[in-house]
């Protein structure tokens, strides 16, 4: 017999943040856009069943510039990208649009500024993950990786008064509290930004889950396998003192798992769709579904540059002419901030 949850408490916020809810929406554009195959350099975001839509709608997934035929329509992922990758895409395509969310710049931009000034950069992020990828390759000869779990090691900075320690958007807080503490200890001038580059995604989904823990005897953290911010929530939530689990959808729950667990916790990392975490909540079958609200979330990020002046372009075009378009008359993305990824994927038969 399946046990009986009595209550689910839903995370607020959970899910989509404003770089997918981007991301996700650009490349369904790209999808209405462009026939068949429009190419995507790395998964678009790290969600197993966002990345089987796309390619069911015929986007086809590269790791590799080189696969992508010239001419071919092409974007690259949320996580950010070399900027090699981005020189040799944007030969190859004949329409690039780069996804790369803002926050994610913002750390490529602090390890050139850093670079340039001769800085040491010890970038905390976790061996082969694109975002850690791309960004450590804006200036690899000063960059050295931190993996949080292992902390500093035998690092050796050629002058210890300029060290500068940076990190992936998506750690856990307190591994990056961890790692903060120890090098400061180290080297007493370090320079770090202003607010930790943990994106305000991710310590939100983290305060959160930690509030969970409180409250909770489980908490199921939607989210891929591959997805970082995913698997930080799962860490949280244990060294919160409460058991976690990561699941894909309802198929994953083990029902031994909800033994004893009267209260249940959900979440979801920033790229699992809201529908994945509904049907959790419909396979727990629980007599009630509670909020637990931490914070409010208002970000919005507008599409990237190059699809918003490919739209433009394509509707004067539509129009008559360029110039023929009536100030004030609405353009396809005069809505964008009210259109949800959610419906985005919709329009695929997903969500
Ligand atoms: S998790 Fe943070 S850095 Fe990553 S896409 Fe979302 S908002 Fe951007």
């Amino acid at each position: 017999m399946t046990p009986v949850v009595e209550k689910v408490l839903l995370a607020e916020p959970r899910g989509f943040c404003a770089g997918v809810e981007m991301a996700i929406k650009a490349l369904t554009w790209m999808t209405r856009v462009f026939p068949p195959p429009v190419y995507c350099y790395h998964q678009i975001v790290h969600n197993a069943a966002v990345v089987a839509a796309f390619e069911a709608a015929g986007v086809i997934f590269v790791d590799d510039p080189a696969a992508v035929p010239y001419g071919a329509p092409l974007m690259l992922s949320a996580h950010g990208s070399a900027p090699e990758v981005v020189q040799v895409t944007r030969r190859r395509g004949a329409v690039v649009v780069d996804a790369v969310c803002p926050l994610v710049t913002k750390v490529h931009h602090e390890v050139r500024r850093a670079a340039g000034a001769g800085y040491d950069i010890l970038y905390v992020g976790h061996a082969g993950h694109d975002e850690a990828v791309g960004t450590m390759a804006e200036a690899p000869e000063a960059v050295t990786l931190v993996d949080p779990e292992a902390g500093l090691g035998q690092f050796a900075p050629s002058d210890p008064e300029r060290v500068a320690l940076l990190a992936q958007t998506t750690l856990g807080l307190h591994e990056w509290d961890g790692v903060l503490q120890a090098a400061r200890e180290r080297f007493p001038g370090l320079w770090t930004a202003r607010r930790s580059d943990l994106c305000y995604a991710t310590t939100n989904r983290q305060e959160a889950v930690r509030v969970l823990a409180r409250l909770t005897d489980l908490v199921l953290v939607v989210g891929s396998a591959n997805s970082s911010n995913t698997r930080a929530l799962v860490r949280a939530a244990r060294a919160s003192g409460v058991a976690a689990r990561r699941i894909d959808g309802p198929g994953a729950i083990d029902p031994a798992w909800l033994a004893g667990a009267k209260v249940v916790g959900v979440t979801a990392g920033a790229s699992a769709p809201e529908g994945a975490v509904r049907r959790v909540v419909e396979a727990l079958a629980p007599n009630t579904v509670e909020a637990v609200a931490v914070a409010a979330e208002e970000e919005y990020f507008p599409p990237p540059p190059q699809l918003r002046a490919l739209l433009l372009c394509l509707q004067a075009a539509v129009e008559g002419g360029c110039g023929a378009r009536a100030p004030g008359r609405p353009g396809p993305l005069d809505d964008d901030r009210r259109w949800a990824a959610s419906e985005a994927l919709g329009l695929l038969g997903a969500g």
